[in-house]
């Protein structure tokens, strides 16, 4: 399987991030990314392919372009400088100002827990590149692929970054391969992609179904709930599955297959793309699914199952120990 990734995208490192009033270690590691890399090496068998910048034309597919604009300027900070916003004009009825970075840098986001330095936008372009030139490889060959997206994507809603994510990598390509085709996407990541959802939630373009942790008690709090199955043309073409956490492995499949025929009986896809969240996996500092290596491999069997043509995201996974052997069994499991 080829593998896309490039290592523009170790330049976003933030070290710190606020949980409840207090500094954490920030969840995004670059060691990620190392961890995904080492297990690759050591299976052999892996082509890592260095992508393509992404024409800009595919971000204003997604995202407007003043937000755009807003992230392209935070490549304007000083080397040391971190912008991790803390306040939210959350009141419609105030009047907007322009954005400003680092003061009203709030604008754009929707959590307290992301932030921006200024290598931010280079890594989130390389990162939605590796995705975009991933379809363009699954598109060209039917061959399933894999991008090792850092950033991850589907926190990211048109206009607002948040859980890490800053351009939507999914929903990216997502528009990209509806041009050719209908799509759904398939987002296993503990938490709801409530980027994602957003973007097509009014439209039937695209189906999205998430799996995930139920929002009554785990972030992003607001969104996620089974009773958003989209507005207007995008009406049936959204389905969300809670889980509440530490669910069992049999429960999570039994939930996960339940769900894709659900899905499928709405819409049969031509291509797949999994917004591949490894923070399911077992003792991850902020996924409570308990999804253990072996459970990875049979994951992607199933997902191989299905029979589409598929491009494989990565989203979260923050247990930089097991990581890499995790999303190598997913994808050995995919291939068997
Ligand atoms: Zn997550």
């Amino acid at each position: 399987m080829k593998i896309f990734y490039s290592s523009l995208q170790k330049k976003h490192v933030i070290k710190k991030e606020v949980y409840n009033g207090k500094a954490h270690p920030y969840n995004d590691k670059v060691g990620r990314i190392d961890s995904i890399l080492k297990a690759f090496k050591q299976v052999g068998h892996y082509e890592i392919i260095v992508p393509e910048i992404l024409p800009y034309d595919a971000l204003t597919t997604v995202h407007d372009e003043d937000y755009l604009h807003f992230l392209e300027s935070s490549q304007n900070l000083k080397n040391d400088e971190i912008i991790c916003p803390y306040v939210f004009p959350c009141d419609s009825r105030i009047p907007r100002h322009e954005p400003f970075i680092p003061k009203r840098a709030g604008y754009y986001c929707f959590d307290a827990g992301t932030s921006l330095m200024n290598n931010t936008w280079n890594a989130a372009v390389a990162s939605a590149s590796a995705a975009y030139s991933a379809a363009l490889h699954t598109k060209k060959t039917g061959e399933a692929t894999y991008a090792l997206c850092r950033p991850p994507g589907h926190h990211a809603s048109k206009n607002m970054f948040g859980g890490y994510c800053y351009l939507n990598n999914a929903a990216i390509i997502a528009k990209y391969l509806s041009k050719s085709g209908s799509v759904m996407i398939v987002d296993f990541d503990y938490h709801h992609g409530n980027g994602t959802q957003s973007i097509f939630y009014d439209s039937s373009e695209v189906f999205y179904f998430s799996i995930h942790a139920h929002p009554l008690v785990e972030y992003p709090y607001f969104t996620g709930f089974e009773t958003e199955i989209g507005i207007d043309d995008g009406v049936s073409y959204n389905l969300n599955v809670p889980l509440m956490p530490l669910s069992s492995p049999n429960e999570y499949f039994k939930a996960l297959l339940n769900g894709i025929n659900k899905a499928f009986k709405a819409m049969e896809p031509d291509y797949l793309i999994l917004s591949a969240g490894f923070d399911i996996e077992a003792g991850d500092p902020i996924g409570h699914f308990n999804i253990s290596i072996a459970d990875f491999q049979k994951l992607g069997r199933e997902f191989r199952k299905l029979n589409k043509k598929t491009i494989i995201l990565q989203e979260g996974g923050y247990l930089v120990s097991e990581l890499g052997t995790n999303v190598e069994s997913f994808l050995n499991g995919f291939q068997a």
